[in-house]
C-alpha cells in the first residue's frame, strides 16, 4: 500500500455557535462555481457527517454564502443559491441545530416544500421535500437569511411553561 495515496482531501471545519454574529447575517449569492466552492462543499459535507447533523449551511462555518448541504439519511444533496418556490401543509418537529448545541425546541414548518437551486456545476435543479426533509430545507435556508430555529419556536396557546418544549 502506498501511504501517499492516503492523503485526506477535506477538512473538518469549526462550527460557529449562536453567539457568533455571522450567524445573524444575510448571505451573498454564489457567483463563482469554482474549485474553491467545491472544496467548501466537500468540507461542509464531512463536517456535517462528523457532527452527526442532517444539514449544514455555509454561515455556520463562517462563510457568508448561499450554500447548504443536506442529508436526512436517505440522500445527500447540495443546494447553492436556493429558493423555496412552493410550500404547503404544516408539521411540528423537535428541532435542533449544530450551532445551538444541546438546545431543542418544537417548530412548525411546512409539511411539503419545493425548492430550486444550483448544484456545484452551476446546473439548476429542483428538490422536493416532505416531512423531515422539508423541515431540514427550511431550517438550512433560514440560516442563509441569518435566522436561527430558536426564533421559529412554536407559540403554544397552552399556558404550559417553556420547559415542556425544551430539552437540555
Ligand atoms: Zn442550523
Amino acid at each position: 500500500m502506498n501511504l501517499f495515496n492516503m492523503v485526506v482531501n477535506y477538512m473538518i471545519l469549526k462550527v460557529l455557535t449562536e453567539k457568533n454574529k455571522k450567524l445573524a447575517k444575510v448571505c451573498a449569492e454564489v457567483k463563482c462555481f469554482d474549485n474553491k466552492l467545491h472544496k467548501l462543499l466537500d468540507n461542509m459535507k464531512e463536517t456535517m457527517y462528523k457532527n452527526k447533523g442532517i444539514g449544514l449551511a455555509a454561515p455556520q462555518v463562517g462563510i457568508l454564502l448561499r450554500v447548504v448541504v443536506i442529508d436526512i439519511g436517505k440522500d445527500y444533496f447540495e443546494l447553492i443559491n436556493p429558493k423555496i418556490i412552493e410550500s404547503s401543509g404544516e408539521q411540528q418537529n423537535t428541532e435542533g441545530c449544530l450551532s445551538c448545541p444541546g438546545v431543542f425546541g418544537i417548530t412548525i414548518r411546512p409539511k411539503f416544500v419545493r425548492a430550486v437551486g444550483y448544484n456545484r456545476n452551476n446546473e439548476l435543479f429542483e428538490v422536493f421535500g416532505e416531512n423531515l426533509k422539508s423541515c431540514a430545507i427550511c431550517h438550512e435556508l433560514d440560516h442563509l437569511e441569518g435566522i436561527l430555529f430558536k426564533s421559529r419556536l412554536a407559540k403554544f396557546k397552552d399556558p404550559a411553561p417553556n420547559k415542556l418544549f425544551w430539552k437540555k
